[in-house]
């Protein structure tokens, strides 16, 4: 995925005209720059009997698949779990943050002050657990869409007194598109409308079976409040990583993911990066999705500067030349030059990505055009003989746009074509009047005769389509 169609055509050694030929005619209007989308690629395999794997999406254009080195498995060790918490509003998310972190910071005894750097880690048996201290689902989504699987294991925070709400349910959606494990927090057991069991049930509704009631999903009573369950929380964590088995080689060149960024006074362009796998230390060479630059100081959640980050741990990362965004991966090269490189091509790509976006335009800005003069349409005036191949075909006329020519279907119903249809069709410019299984009375015939009106009547739907995509084609200023 994520190829223009003139790189497809170059693949698959056709000439760009036949790709874009094949899409016209399905009613997908593209021009050589767009990036195909999935249902195109596969289209197209079809029609020109070729193979394609597609990639996961969020994966093109990878430095990290032409850079990183292939796990090794003899260098691999146990990492830390990386934990984001989710819920519905005011059921204590960032309370159960602040009661985990304030209980157990990790290199507590080092007298750093506690920072809020967007994770933190913590420690509990002599294991370490990073929690991305970013509650919420935005950035939780805006990792996954860049491929940045950040979390292993989702925490949902649900309130005893107050049961599943919306968000809860689209906290569950998220988890179980990751497909990271979850474990349901019961918070604010403290309270005294607190009714785990109502809990349980409305999450077994949702399909997060509870494991005393036979399913697979720890429910952990909790309260942010008393720090009751903290514990049991931990440990569960833990236990669940080490199901999970865990592990990254800190001997790799580093990888990361951005979960927070900003600009701070003397220090430039930051980012929060947990640690995906190898070691990262100042003085390495990165690139960071558009932002490449030299690591100069490493700050922990300690507020305290370190040399080295290992896997799963977080860190804030000086020395960047620009802000990069959450989700965006960070990876340590050779040298400068190449992380200079890196970032130029991936910024080069965003920006043909863009440019890409915007020629697909939206219909809001369709209709602007259209106010504008810019775009043209075709007017159709259309009759069919049932009513589920009125919106078959309205559907598919509709689509047969793209940011020079559209459709515009000023007239449409079941039934014979009249001589009113006739007489729209003549007041209207750029019109033609469409018959699906339908056929003009000799009256209309001869009225349609008399003033110009062209009548197209079809009994294949793709003809139809086929001959409309003509006309629109006709209608386009020369392109290549
Ligand atoms: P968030 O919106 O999910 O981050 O929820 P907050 O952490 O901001 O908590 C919302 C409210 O619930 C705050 O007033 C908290 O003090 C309160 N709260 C959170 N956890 C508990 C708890 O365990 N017990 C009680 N009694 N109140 C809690």
């Amino acid at each position: 995925e994520d190829i223009r169609v003139y790189e497809f055509a170059e693949k698959i050694n056709h000439p760009i005209s036949d790709v874009i030929k094949v899409l016209f005619n399905l009613g997908m209007m593209v021009t050589k720059n767009d990036f195909l989308g999935k249902d195109e690629i596969e289209i197209l395999a079809e029609e020109f009997e070729v193979e394609v794997t597609t990639i996961d999406p969020t994966n093109a254009f990878n430095y990290e698949e032409e850079y990183v080195e292939a796990e090794s498995e003899e260098h691999l060790e146990e990492r830390p779990p990386v934990i984001t918490i989710m819920g519905h509003v005011d059921h204590g998310k960032t309370s159960l943050l602040d009661a985990i972190r304030n209980a157990r910071v990790a290199h507590g005894e080092a007298g750093g002050i506690t920072q809020h750097i967007g994770a933190y880690t913590v420690e509990q048996r002599d294991k370490k657990i990073t929690f991305i201290d970013t509650p919420g689902h935005a950035a939780f989504s805006a990792m996954r869409e860049r491929g940045a699987q950040a979390t292993d294991i989702v925490i949902i925070v649900v309130a005893a007194d107050d049961g599943v709400k919306p968000q809860t349910i689209e906290a569950i959606k998220h988890a179980k598109a990751s497909k990271a494990p979850i474990i349901v927090a019961v918070n604010k057991m403290d309270k005294e409308g607190a009714n785990p069991d109502l809990v349980k049930g409305q999450m077994a509704e949702h399909e997060v079976s509870p494991i005393d009631w036979g399913g697979d999903v720890e429910f952990v009573p909790v309260s942010a409040k008393t720090g009751e369950g903290i514990d049991d929380l931990l440990d569960n964590i833990l236990l669940t990583a080490e199901v999970m088995e865990l592990t990254a080689n800190p001997e790799a060149a580093a990888k990361a993911v951005v979960v927070e960024s900003s600009v701070e006074k003397g220090r430039g362009p930051v980012g929060t990066v947990i640690v995906q796998n190898g070691t990262l230390s100042v003085g390495d060479n990165v690139v960071c999705g558009k932002a490449f630059g030299r690591v100069r100081s490493l700050i922990n959640d300690q507020g305290q500067q370190i040399k080295v980050l290992g896997p799963s741990e977080t860190a804030v990362v000086v020395g960047l030349n620009e802000v990069p965004a959450a989700g965006d991966i960070m990876i340590a090269m050779e040298s400068d030059k190449e992380a200079r490189e890196y970032a130029q091509k991936r910024a080069e790509y965003e920006r043909q990505k863009e440019l890409s976006a915007s020629t697909k335009t939206s219909l809001d800005e369709l209709t602007a055009l259209i106010a504008e003069g810019k775009l043209k349409s075709l007017k159709v005036i259309l009759k069919t003989d049932v009513h589920g191949s009125l919106e078959a075909i309205r559907t598919s006329l509709l689509a047969l746009r793209n940011d020079e020519v559209k459709v515009d279907i000023i007239s449409s119903g079941v039934g014979g074509i009249t001589e009113n249809d006739v007489e729209l069709a003549n007041s209207s410019e750029n019109s033609v009047l469409l018959g699906f299984n339908v056929r003009p009375t000799g009256a209309v015939k001869a009225l349609a005769k008399q003033r110009g009106v062209d009548i197209r009547t079809y009994t294949i739907i793709y003809q139809l389509l086929d001959d409309i995509t003509g006309m629109l084609t006709g209608m386009m200023a020369p392109k290549f």
